[in-house]
């Protein structure tokens, strides 16, 4: 429905030129509303933060909160795994022989990692324990540290510019989570000190502005939008535009969903990234691809099709919590060169998480 919405949107030459002359944009500081609203009609998810952990330090029960929040998300995909994984512990101990690396690598590419990252894990644990009765306590340990090791990257951090504000543009397919993804790590950013100006560019559909539009008003930051079906280029310019007067640290842009495959919607990607590239040297500075955890082997081509066609500089993973599918990060991470950056945890405005292999491989594979 919505491409064909995008199908007829392309067909309409847009008016503006390059550097998205015509004004269209109009920006607003963002009443803060209550921070419980809801965005999608459904319940949010409470924090319930363990009162116990009141008493540590503020960094240790972030990461405390982080890490139980990412297992809470995980548990989906970690039920697979473990009812899997203690079948094959019938009785006390088991022999790691080639019956039980079979099982067990059917097991694992249950959660969509792919056949590749499980001949891996498989491998890993015979070169280790094969011959031996182990404990399913010793396996699951093993697995996992292979897994923090395969999902290892060298930094999840925003690539921030050293003068004039940050452009991150959000790209995706419809429905991945880009506008729910904005709105949180907007939040995440803000709570950490950044001035946040928002551009709502998907104007395709009046609905995504307002959803992002109530995000600002959440966060109490900028917001940037235009009339409908304005061009996105001349939104996401005027945003950078808006990020440049106000001394903002960061200027993030929304985009209407797109296939890989739609050569239109995604020359017009190209045209958002010049014409934000003439404003600010070297903008954006990260292009960030939504994936939707759900779609478990479905994501892969999405990765693929995007980091060619859209130059991506990171993943957000979004949906983890509803995912039975979240070892698919493992081949995205193996085919792309493309650091996972943030992880989607759920519809609240705090569930959102710098990804860290660790405690993910922690999370997934832990009893
Ligand atoms: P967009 O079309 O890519 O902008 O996708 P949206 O941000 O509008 O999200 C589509 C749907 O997915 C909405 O109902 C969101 O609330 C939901 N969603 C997005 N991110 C997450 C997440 O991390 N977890 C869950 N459970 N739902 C999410
Ligand atoms: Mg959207």
């Amino acid at each position: 429905m919505a491409f064909w919405r995008s199908k007829k949107r392309e067909e309409t030459p847009t008016p503006q030129n390059d550097d998205g002359g015509e004004a269209v944009g109009e920006s607003v500081r963002a009443e803060k509303t209550p921070a419980n609203q809801s965005l999608s009609g459904q319940n949010e998810v409470a924090s319930g933060k363990p009162t116990s952990a009141d008493a540590q330090p503020v960094e240790q029960k972030r990461s405390v909160g982080l890490f139980a929040k990412m297992r809470g998300a995980l548990s989906k995909t970690r039920q697979t795994l473990s009812t899997d994984i203690r079948d094959l512990f019938k009785s006390e101990g088991r022999l790691v022989d080639d019956d039980f690396l079979n099982e067990l690598f059917s097991r694992l590419i249950r959660t969509d990692m792919g056949v590749r990252s499980a001949e891996v894990i498989r491998d890993d644990v015979a070169q280790r324990l094969k011959a031996r009765v182990v404990q399913m306590e010793e396996v699951l340990e093993t697995i996992t540290e292979q897994t923090r090791s395969m999902l290892s990257q060298e930094s999840n951090a925003i690539k921030y510019t050293t003068e004039g504000p940050t452009v991150i543009l959000v790209v995706g397919v419809n429905g991945s989570g880009k506008t729910t993804s904005i709105g949180k790590l907007a939040n995440h950013l803000h709570q950490s000190g950044k001035r946040v100006v928002l551009g709502a560019g998907d104007t395709f559909r009046a609905a995504a502005v307002e959803q992002l539009t109530i995000w600002a008003g959440r966060i109490g930051c900028e917001i940037v939008t235009g009339k409908p079906e304005a061009d996105p280029a001349s939104i996401a310019y005027q945003t950078v535009e808006r990020a440049v007067e106000t001394n903002a640290d960061l200027a993030i842009i929304d985009t209407a969903g797109r296939l890989q495959t739609q050569t239109n919607l995604m020359q017009q990607l190209e045209k958002i990234r010049r014409v934000v590239g003439k404003k600010i040297e070297n903008a954006p500075h990260e292009v960030l691809l939504v994936l939707d955890a759900t779609a478990g082997q479905n994501a892969i081509s999405q990765a693929r099709g995007f980091s060619e066609a859209a130059e991506c500089s990171g993943i957000v993973l979004a949906k983890l919590d509803g995912s039975a599918k979240g070892g698919v990060i493992l081949p995205i991470r193996e085919q792309f060169n493309l650091p996972v950056k943030f992880v989607g945890l759920g519809e609240g405005i705090d569930d959102i998480a710098e990804f860290d292999a660790a405690a993910f491989a922690k999370a997934l594979f832990a009893q």
